[in-house]
């Protein structure tokens, strides 16, 4: 398969979500990293978005909680090449009302090449990266074989 390349700005788009037990991890993590973080645009599922905005006082733009679809706006946002950088503090300890929707989240996500961490360990790495004050090519599978195939199969 061909590829495509994506050019992330030195700006990037960071979108946050923590899981209930997990939003205080997310919030220590936020405050270790404001400096950077507050370079780049922030967006976010409702309360952890809120969350982040009394925590570091910058504007985070919001979509709705997750159980309310915002997994899925993220995931929209995603599929549009909107969103370059994903810290998802999910929880491994309990099911969530919306689990069809993270795991639709992680699977479009994993489709468009997106830096993704699931963890502090892994979102410590990708904020101290170099590449978070630089452009950064992303190189995303080409789609349009798949689509073509599809077209001759008469699948639209
Ligand atoms: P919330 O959503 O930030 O609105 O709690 C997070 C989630 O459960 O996906």
């Amino acid at each position: 398969m061909t590829k495509n390349v994506r050019l992330l700005s030195p700006q990037k788009t960071i979108a946050l979500i923590a899981h209930d037990h997990k939003k205080d991890e997310l919030l220590e993590w936020v405050k270790k990293h404001s400096e950077v973080i507050q370079q780049h645009q922030l967006i976010a599922t409702g309360t952890t978005g809120k969350l982040i905005e009394n925590e570091l006082g910058v504007l985070v733009h919001r979509v709705m909680s997750g159980p309310l679809g915002g997994d899925q706006q993220l995931g929209a946002m995603i599929a549009e090449g909107k969103i370059d950088i994903v810290i998802f503090f999910w929880d491994p300890m309990e099911a969530q009302p919306h689990d069809p929707d993270v795991k639709a989240f992680l699977r479009i996500c994993a489709v468009w090449n997106i830096i993704v961490a699931c963890d502090a360990s892994t979102a410590d790495f990708i904020l101290t990266s170099p590449f978070m004050h630089t452009e950064y090519a992303v190189e995303t599978p080409d789609y349009k074989l798949y689509l073509n195939r599809n077209i001759e199969k008469g699948i639209s």
